[in-house]
C-alpha cells in the first residue's frame, strides 16, 4: 500500500475490487486465494493457507448451503472478503476455519491449535463464541455472554472483522432462507448490531452492503421506491453531473494538481434514514450525488478546497474538516457542498490515497506488511494526516506494543455504548436499543404483540418499575396480560418511536372500545326505562334502522354523545311513546334560559348572558358575572380560575344571584372528574351509579394521568348543587374510585 514517500496518485486503485468477491462469480480456488494474500503479504505461508482451505473443504464435506452451493464455499468467500481488505494470513485462515468447530462434529479447538497454531485457534474460538451468543438459550448465561461478546471483540479486533465478513456473506445469501420470520430476525440483528459495528471500525463498504441487504428484507417497498427515484433522478441529471466532473478536472489541471475523481451516489438506506429523520423530500437530500477528489498530499487537499471555493459558492454550514479532526475510527477527508453548474448542490469529498484507503478499509487499513512483521503501520497513519499521538493515541500506543487488547475498538465501542444499550430476552436474544430505553421499548423491539400486552417487567429476575432505564447486559422478562391494553401514562414509559406509535394506536382503540361500552350502557338503561328488556332486542337491527354501520359504531356514537339515545329508540320503536316513560321535564341550563334564571342589581336589561364553559355554574353555586368585550356577560362560579384573570379589573364584575325559578327544578350540567383504578368495567360501574342517583350523563371523556389510574370526566345533568354532591358521594362509595372532584376550571380546553 502507499506510504509517506509515495507522492503520485495511484490510478491502478480504480480497478478494484478483486475477483471472487461478488457472489455471482465463482469462489476462489486455494491457489487463487493464497495468491491474493501473497500479493500484499509476501512472506505469508502458501502451504499453510492451502492446508486451511483443504481442511475446511474436507471437514464441511458434503454439507450444502441453502443456496445449493457446497458449504465450504462460505468460508472461502468470507476469507476472500477479508483478503480484500488485506488482512493478515492468520485472519484469512480464521476466515476459512471459522465454522469448523461449531459445525463439524469431529473438529475441536485443540485440533485447530495443533494444526494451525495458537493465533489462528484463538481467532476461531473468538468467532465461535460470538456465533453462540446469537443462539444461546440459557437465561443465566446472558450477562456472561454479553461479557464474552465484548471481550472477544475487544481482545483482538480481528475476531470482529471475521465475524463482520461472515455476517456480510450470510446476508448475501439470506434470500435462500425459507422462513420469512428468520430472514427478518437476521436482517434486524444485522441492521441493529453488525452494520453499526462495521461503521464504528470504519469498514464502510461492508456496513453499507449489510445495511442495504437488511433494508431489502426489512422494507423492500421503501427500498424499491428509493431506487426507482434515484434512477430517475440520475438519468435526469446525467448531463449536469458529467459537466461538473469535467469542470472539476479542468480546474484541477489549470492549477496543476494531479487528481483522481470518483463519482458517488448515496446508498438507498442512508437516503431512507435521512428521509426518516428529517421531514424533507427526496429532492431535499442535498448529497445524493457527489464526487470524491483524490489527490497526492494533505497540502493539496486544502489547496483543492481553496480552488473549489473560489470556483463555486459553498454552503458554509456543510463544510467539515475531518483532516485536522479525524473521526474516532480514523476517517479523514474534507467535505464541502458547493453550488455547481445548473445551481446544483454537489458534495465534494477531498482526500489523499491513504485517507481513501482508510475510508474503505477502516481499521484494517492500519495493518500492513512491514519489515517481515504484520502489524499496525504508524507511517501510513501519519501519511493519512492522522496524528497518532493526538487523535489515535490509544490505538497507536497499543499496536506499537504488540497488538494487545484493542483500546481503539474499545474507544469506538464506548462511543457506541453511550448511545446504545444491549439487553437480552430470557432465551438469549440480543436486543439493541437506544440509550435510555425502558422495558416497554424492549417489549416492542422483541415483537409488537409483546409490547401490546406488556404489563410489567422483571429485570435480571427481579420485578422492576416500568420507568427504569435498561442497562447493558440486563436480561429483561416482559410480564404479559392476556389481551392487548395500553399502559396508562405510556408517554413516560418509552423513548422509541416504535413503542410510542404502537401505544398511541392501542390507546385510540381502547378509548373507542370504552365509548362503545358507555354507549351500550346508556342505551340499555334507556330501554329498561321503557320496560324493554335489552336482552330481548336485536341490537343489529336497531343499528341498521338508526342508520349505523354496525352495532359497535352505534354504541360508540352514543357513548361519545354524538348521537341521542332517544332518537335511536324513537327510530327503532316507532310506536313507543317516548314522553310517557321519560317525560322531558328537564330544562337544560343553557344560554337561552339564562336570563330567567339569573338576576343581578346592576344587570342591564337585554344583556347577553353566557354560562362559563369553564366552570359550568349550576343553581346553588355562588356566581359572578364578568363583562367581556364582544361577548357580553359571562357567568362564572366564584371559584373559577378564569375569574382570577380579572382580579385587577373589578370594574368588569357584576354581582349575580340565581332567581327562584332557577332553584326550582331546572336541570343544569355539572362537570366532575373521577379518578379510578384502571380496571375493566370501571366506566360501566360508574355510569350505573350516576344513573341510579338520578343523574343524566351527557358526555364523558377519559384521560390517563398516572399509571394504573384512569381519569374520567363526566358532564352530568343535575337538578342543583345538592344533587351533584349526592352523585359525587355515590361515586366515592365505589371501591375502585380514588377521588371525585368538581371541575370548575377550564382544564380541558
Ligand atoms: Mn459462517
Amino acid at each position: 500500500m502507499a506510504n509517506a514517500t509515495v507522492k503520485s496518485v495511484d490510478r491502478s486503485r480504480a480497478s478494484r475490487p478483486p475477483r471472487g468477491i461478488r457472489d455471482d462469480e465463482p469462489f476462489l480456488t486455494k491457489e487463487e486465494l493464497a495468491g491474493m494474500v501473497l500479493a500484499y503479504q509476501p512472506d505469508a505461508d502458501r502451504a499453510r493457507l492451502h492446508k486451511a482451505y483443504e481442511f475446511a473443504r474436507e471437514k464441511h464435506g458434503e454439507q450444502l448451503r441453502q443456496s445449493g452451493d457446497p458449504y465450504y464455499s462460505h468460508p472461502v468467500r468470507v476469507a476472500t472478503l477479508l483478503a480484500s481488505v488485506r488482512l493478515d494470513e492468520a485472519t484469512i485462515m480464521a476466515g476459512l476455519l471459522h465454522d469448523t468447530v461449531e459445525d463439524c462434529d469431529d473438529v475441536d479447538l485443540a485440533q485447530i491449535e495443533d494444526l494451525f497454531g495458537t493465533d489462528v485457534a484463538e481467532l476461531v474460538d473468538g468467532v465461535t463464541k460470538l456465533g453462540q451468543l446469537e443462539y444461546q438459550s440459557e437465561a443465566s448465561k446472558q450477562a456472561e455472554n454479553f461479557q464474552k461478546f465484548i471481550l472477544a471483540t475487544v481482545n483482538d479486533i480481528r475476531v470482529l472483522l471475521v465475524k463482520l465478513a461472515d455476517r456480510t456473506h450470510n446476508m448475501r445469501t439470506l434470500h435462500h432462507k425459507k422462513k420469512e420470520e428468520s430472514r427478518r430476525r437476521v436482517a434486524r440483528e444485522t441492521m441493529d448490531l453488525y452494520a453499526p459495528l462495521a461503521r464504528r471500525v470504519g469498514l464502510h463498504y461492508l456496513a453499507s452492503e449489510m445495511e442495504d441487504l437488511a433494508f431489502q428484507h426489512l422494507n423492500p417497498e421503501a427500498r424499491a421506491q428509493i431506487l426507482h427515484q434515484l434512477e430517475t433522478l440520475e438519468s435526469r441529471n446525467k448531463d449536469d453531473l458529467e459537466r461538473i466532473r469535467l469542470a472539476i478536472r479542468q480546474v484541477m489541471e489549470r492549477e496543476g494538481i494531479e487528481c483522481r475523481i470518483k463519482g458517488r451516489r448515496k446508498e438507498p438506506y442512508s437516503i431512507w434514514r435521512k428521509l426518516e429523520k428529517k421531514s424533507i423530500s427526496f429532492e431535499g437530500v442535498a448529497d445524493i450525488f457527489g464526487f470524491r477528489v483524490i489527490v497526492d498530499t494533505v497540502e493539496n487537499c486544502y489547496r483543492s478546497l481553496g480552488v473549489f471555493h473560489t470556483e463555486w459558492a459553498c454552503l458554509p454550514d456543510r463544510f467539515r474538516d475531518f483532516i485536522s479532526v479525524p473521526k474516532p475510527n480514523g476517517y479523514a477527508s474534507l467535505h464541502t457542498t458547493v453550488r455547481a453548474s445548473g445551481n446544483r448542490l454537489v458534495e465534494l469529498q477531498i482526500r489523499t490515497e491513504d485517507m481513501d484507503d482508510t475510508a474503505e478499509r477502516g481499521v484494517a487499513a492500519h495493518w500492513t506488511y512491514k519489515n517481515s512483521a504484520y502489524g499496525f503501520d504508524m507511517e501510513s497513519s501519519k501519511a493519512a494526516g492522522l496524528d497518532p499521538t493526538a487523535n489515535l493515541k490509544a490505538f497507536g500506543e497499543l499496536l506499537s506494543h504488540g497488538g494487545d487488547a484493542n483500546d481503539f475498538l474499545e474507544h469506538a465501542k464506548m462511543e457506541m455504548y453511550r448511545t446504545h444499550v444491549f439487553a437480552f430476552t430470557p432465551n438469549g436474544r440480543l436486543v439493541l436499543l437506544p440509550a435510555g430505553s425502558m422495558p416497554l421499548d424492549f417489549a416492542y423491539a422483541v415483537h409488537t404483540a409483546v409490547g401490546d400486552t406488556c404489563d410489567g417487567a422483571k429485570i435480571n429476575g427481579v420485578p422492576r418499575n416500568m420507568r427504569v432505564a435498561l442497562e447493558n447486559g440486563d436480561v429483561v422478562e416482559i410480564i404479559r396480560r392476556k389481551d392487548p391494553r395500553p399502559l396508562p401514562g405510556y408517554e413516560t414509559l418509552c423513548v422509541t418511536g416504535r413503542a410510542r406509535a404502537a401505544q398511541r394506536k392501542l390507546r385510540r382503540e381502547f378509548e373507542t372500545q370504552q365509548f362503545a361500552s358507555l354507549g351500550r350502557n346508556l342505551l340499555e338503561r334507556a330501554l329498561r326505562q321503557h320496560q324493554i328488556d335489552p336482552v330481548s332486542v336485536d341490537m343489529r337491527k336497531i343499528s341498521e334502522r338508526a342508520g349505523f354501520d354496525g352495532v359497535q359504531a352505534m354504541f360508540e356514537a352514543l357513548g361519545r354523545t354524538q348521537e341521542e339515545v332517544s332518537r335511536v329508540i324513537g327510530v327503532a320503536f316507532p310506536g313507543l311513546d317516548l314522553d310517557a316513560a321519560n317525560p322531558d321535564d328537564t330544562v337544560t341550563l343553557d344560554d337561552e334560559h339564562a336570563p330567567s334564571l339569573i338576576a343581578g342589581e346592576n344587570l342591564t336589561p337585554g344583556v347577553t348572558l353566557h354560562l362559563g364553559e369553564c366552570c359550568h355554574p349550576i343553581p346553588g353555586d355562588r356566581i359572578i358575572g364578568v363583562r367581556e368585550p364582544q361577548k357580553g356577560l359571562v357567568v362564572h362560579t366564584i371559584y373559577c380560575g378564569q375569574v382570577a384573570k380579572y382580579d385587577d379589573r373589578p370594574d368588569l364584575w357584576v354581582d349575580l344571584q340565581w332567581t327562584e325559578l332557577a332553584k326550582s327544578g331546572v336541570r343544569a350540567i355539572g362537570r366532575i372528574s373521577v379518578n379510578a383504578a384502571d380496571h375493566k368495567g370501571v366506566l360501566a360501574q360508574q355510569c350505573t351509579v350516576v344513573a341510579q342517583a338520578g343523574g343524566n350523563i351527557r358526555g364523558v371523556s377519559t384521560h390517563n394521568r398516572d399509571p394504573g389510574f384512569m381519569e374520567l370526566v363526566f358532564d352530568i345533568e343535575v337538578e342543583d348543587l345538592r344533587h351533584l354532591e349526592q352523585i359525587k358521594a355515590a361515586l366515592r362509595a365505589l371501591a375502585v374510585v380514588e377521588r371525585v372532584e368538581r371541575l370548575e376550571e377550564s382544564e380541558f380546553e
